[in-house]
């Protein structure tokens, strides 16, 4: 093996992505190395591109959700799954690290995606520090990291076709006490959208709708589970609204999920939850400005309960893999992620799921 390694760096906002060599790192104690098999770009990665994350250290190597075959280990090695950790074993690893356990939001408030001291592999990693992302040959993982077996039965297309947004979608579900027979409303049928879906369906969910674009992804929306599919761009907002009440005893739907990212779709998501019912936010992951609602109308005297969802955990990491062990043969997850790239190619990756010509791209650092 060479002792160079390539990776793709995101020098700045709007900047292209340059390939740059980097030195093999020597490994401490309980550290790794991770021969990249898959990466991704999601939509988290053109929010970068597009400079629209705050305290975000550039350069960085982007691609936060990565799998692959632990190259090195150095010491003993346990996975989070309670599994003793080889050279050669398929691995994937949950990309926050360092939440501290000490500070306020994890001890006293027990809410440790807010903890200020949480780094992100691709995300809030300074390429400075080394390899600490996907768009990499090798992948640096320092002593801490939450690292687990890749079930057999998981080819690396479905973990990273499923990748953040399951792992969203699984604190979704969470936030949203989903209970047997719920009707659900997903807006949005990007990768947190479609897992969203297709966990409703598996939790028992009654009529799942989607409120998307475009067609493609309604198709796939409906094969991760969708009954009812609307097309944002062939529909009002009006007509959603009497196609949801006509099919929900003219209630609207009891827990609504937003992951459209949009003020529009937040407005119009406290029209379609019925009183008493369930919002949960996930989709306003980057500002996208206020949105319009009436106080007493939409939250009061509706009895209306909105909850915020933020990042996951590593209990939602493990549940996914546990998901996609008992269910990615039969739920599309692999389809999400449509297209591979290899790293000189990331410029056009990065263009082409901002023009929502895909849902997600498929980052092999082995391709050239
Ligand atoms: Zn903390
Ligand atoms: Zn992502």
């Amino acid at each position: 093996m060479s002792d160079r390694i390539l990776a793709a760096v995101m020098e700045a906002p709007h900047q292209p992505i340059v390939v740059r060599e980097f030195p093999l790192p020597d490994l401490p104690v309980g550290g790794a190395l991770l021969r990249t098999a898959c990466s991704e770009v999601c939509g988290t990665d053109v929010h970068l591109w597009h400079g629209r994350l705050a305290g975000v250290p550039y350069p960085i190597i982007p691609g936060h959700v990565s799998a692959g075959v632990l190259d090195r280990v150095r010491g003993g090695l346990e996975g989070i799954d309670g599994s003793v950790l080889r050279e050669g074993d398929r691995v994937v690893f949950f990309d926050v690290h360092r939440t501290c356990g000490r500070c306020r939001a994890c001890t006293v408030h027990r809410t440790p995606t807010r903890c200020t001291a949480r780094r992100v592999y691709g995300i809030t990693d300074s390429a400075a520090d080394g390899l600490f992302g996907g768009w990499a040959q090798q992948i640096y993982l320092e002593p801490g990291v939450g690292i687990a077996r890749l079930p057999d039965a998981v080819s690396f297309e479905s973990y990273i076709g499923g990748g953040c947004g399951l792992l969203t979608a699984v604190h979704i579900i969470e936030r949203a006490t989903m209970r047997p027979g719920d009707t659900v409303l997903v807006q949005g049928t990007g990768a947190v959208g479609l897992s969203a879906i297709a966990l409703a369906r598996l939790s028992g969910a009654s009529t799942i709708f989607a409120i998307g674009a475009p067609a493609a992804r309604l198709d796939l929306a409906r094969r991760m589970g969708a009954d009812v599919v609307l097309d944002l761009d062939a529909t009002t907002a009006e007509e959603r609204l009497e196609l949801v009440r006509a099919a929900t005893h003219r209630e609207g739907v009891d827990v609504v999920v937003e992951a459209a990212g949009s003020a529009r779709a937040f407005e119009e998501g406290v029209t379609l939850v019925r009183d008493g019912g369930r919002y949960v936010v996930a989709g306003h992951y980057t500002d996208v400005g206020p949105s319009t609602i009436n106080a007493h109308q939409h939250i009061n005297r509706k009895h209306l309960e909105i909850r915020g969802c933020w990042g996951s955990e590593a209990g939602h990491f493990l549940r996914a893999l546990s998901l996609l062990e008992r269910h990615a043969a039969h739920v599309p997850w692999a389809e999400i992620g449509s297209q591979r790239y290899g790293l000189h190619s990331l410029n056009e990756a990065l263009a082409d799921a901002a023009a929502m010509r895909l849902t997600k791209a498929l980052v092999d650092p082995w391709l050239s």
